[in-house]
């Protein structure tokens, strides 16, 4: 065998070679290319849920406080959620492409994958009134998650719908509908479509939303104005506490939250009796009430006003004084003006404070205040919680404070 022909077998066989590695190479990069989306396809973990049980509600973050975390909505059943990651007892939700959401895992079900939709459309709408209140529907896809704001100076309730794409090409508005001057909408995100509702009347009396038992129309429900009478209203007190939920407890006298608001609510339901108003209390005795138990018997009685009364406490015996509280900027105007009369009997201001989370200032049905009466962890405020004859003056500034509130509205 030549020389010459050694090493050119040679030379061909390390060709041979290199292609080999290359085509290896080339065949293990498609290999890559195919195998990297699919394995990140199995990474999305995502699956939809069903909220459940009672009163859920959706919270904008992680954060807590001794009332939970700022809630965002109290939701609908059934509505459907996409479950992305979860954090301690809580799921996190994609509500829409830009915006996600938490909800405690107890007020989930697993639902169906059917659910997941590349789009869920909207269609028609509907403005009308019964006898007692207006109405907006809008046909949907899915019972599609939802929050609202109340905006004032115009007052407008603000929906926005998510994973809502616009279909809607009609909007019916009918003579019936007495509070809502009129509704309109805008598709603000490829995925979220906002509801403006407009009123009438510059003060809010509350608003409900929820699905049709059964099938997907979402439904506004907004209350109207009634008489600026405080003898035609239906005023609503609420005893904070109770039963086996004792509430706070005198820095001196050892007394029990539970029993002295309960209590002043009575002075304040005796004296809006006297007064000829009708009243309803959630509870008018020493009985155990969860929170959404007193929501729910709320929500049925639909009372024009929520007066939730409480005495407050703190680690520092040196703060005093009385506050009042609003979770919606359209109840602002009660809680400052309860707050202006109850400074009359001259406690110290802690203040009229917005955005609040407690579970009774959260529902939107109604114009809520809750009322922190006064300090039990001071010894000053504590002495004036002991004196019968202040839980009738308490009583009398709450039903002045109401009052001017509605002269302030007419
Ligand atoms: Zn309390």
């Amino acid at each position: 065998m030549p020389v010459g022909f050694f090493f050119f077998q040679k030379a061909v066989i390390i060709f041979d070679f290199c292609c080999y590695i290359i085509q290896s190479m080339k065949q293990l990069l498609i290999l890559l290319l195919y195998c990297v989306p699919v394995s990140l396809a199995a990474q999305d973990s995502s699956f939809i849920v069903q909220t459940a049980g009672r009163l859920p509600f959706l919270e904008y973050g992680p954060g807590n406080d001794r009332l939970g975390g700022a809630k965002m909505t109290y939701l609908d059943s059934g509505i459907v959620l996409k479950v992305v990651d979860s954090l301690d007892g809580d799921y996190i939700v994609r509500l829409s492409k830009q915006h996600q959401a938490f909800i405690a895992k107890e007020h989930v079900k697993p639902a169906p994958e059917k659910f997941s939709r590349p789009y869920y459309l909207t269609n028609n709408w509907r403005v009308y009134g019964d006898d007692t209140f207006d109405y907006v529907t809008i046909n949907l896809d899915e019972r599609l998650p939802y929050r609202s704001i109340q905006q004032i100076n115009p007052s407008r309730i603000v929906v926005d719908i998510f994973g809502a794409t616009s279909n809607s090409n009609w909007i019916t508005h009918l003579k019936s509908a007495k509070e809502v001057k009129s509704a309109w909408y805008e598709q603000t995100e490829d995925d979220v479509m906002r509801v403006f509702i407009e009123l009438k009347n510059k003060q809010h009396w509350g608003h409900y939303i929820r699905y049709d038992s059964i099938g997907q129309r979402l439904t506004i429900r907004v209350k109207r104005q009634p008489p600026l009478d405080i003898q035609k209203m239906t005023i609503a007190i609420d005893a904070g506490h109770g039963g086996a939920n004792t509430g706070a407890a005198g820095v001196s006298s050892g007394i029990l939250e539970k029993d002295y608001t309960l209590r002043i609510a009575k002075e304040l339901n005796t004296l809006l009796k006297q007064r000829q108003v009708k009243t309803l209390m959630t509870r008018d005795r020493d009985t155990t009430l969860e929170m959404a138990d007193r929501v729910e018997i709320l929500r049925a009685a639909s009372p024009d006003v929520l007066i939730s009364i409480h005495l407050n406490s703190s680690g520092n015996m040196l703060i005093q004084g009385t506050s009042t509280y609003y979770r919606y900027i359209g109840y602002k105007e009660l809680s400052q003006s309860i707050l202006n009369r109850m400074l009359e009997l001259k406690l110290l201001e802690i203040g009229a404070v917005g955005g609040f989370n407690f579970a009774l200032n959260g529902p939107t049905e109604y114009p809520n205040c809750l009322v922190e009466v006064a300090f039990l962890s001071n010894l000053q405020d504590e002495k004036r919680i002991l004196d019968p004859k202040f839980h009738k003056a308490v009583a009398q500034k709450i039903y002045a404070g109401i009052n001017d509130w509605i002269k302030k509205i007419k």
